[in-house]
């Protein structure tokens, strides 16, 4: 067991969840290691999607992740319309307002290219 290695936290999985668990862990002194079953973090994903910035949450990814927003995130969603399509006709609805409920900013991101920002490697 001499060559064993020894951490006070280990957390399983490089998602968003477990990098942040894992940053806030190492921010803490805690020495922690992060496992994850990817070739990389962020190497399982095939998608994207939104991320919000709720106005009345006690934190967000960016205060997490300082400088997230310019190096993990694609573009800012300002606009938000919704298109019905129904063989020829068209209705479209905006809600902008719907989306902009509670919410500072939100970003399109890519998830393996964020996933991979997280990471203690990516930063
Ligand atoms: C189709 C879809 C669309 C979504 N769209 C949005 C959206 O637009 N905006 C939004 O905020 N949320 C969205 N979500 C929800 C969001 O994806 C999840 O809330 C978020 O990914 C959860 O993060 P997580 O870190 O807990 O888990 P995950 O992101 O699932 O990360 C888990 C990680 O653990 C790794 N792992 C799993 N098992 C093991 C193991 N045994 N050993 C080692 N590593 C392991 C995986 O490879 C992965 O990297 C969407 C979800 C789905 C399915």
């Amino acid at each position: 067991m001499a060559d064993a290695e020894h951490y006070e936290a280990v957390v399983v999985g490089a998602g968003p969840g477990g990098a942040a668990a894992a940053a806030t862990l190492a921010r803490n002194g805690v020495e922690t290691l992060v496992l994850e079953r990817g070739v990389d973090a962020g190497s399982k994903n095939v998608s994207g999607g939104l991320i919000y910035a709720e106005e009345s949450a006690p934190y967000t990814i960016d205060t997490l992740f300082p400088g997230f927003r310019g190096a993990a995130s694609e573009r800012p969603v300002t606009k938000y319309y919704l298109h019905n399509v129904a063989g020829d006709r068209v209705k479209t609805f905006d809600i902008t307002d719907l989306h902009e409920h509670d919410t500072e900013w939100s970003d399109a991101v890519l998830r393996r290219r964020m996933d991979s920002w997280l990471s203690p490697a990516g930063r």
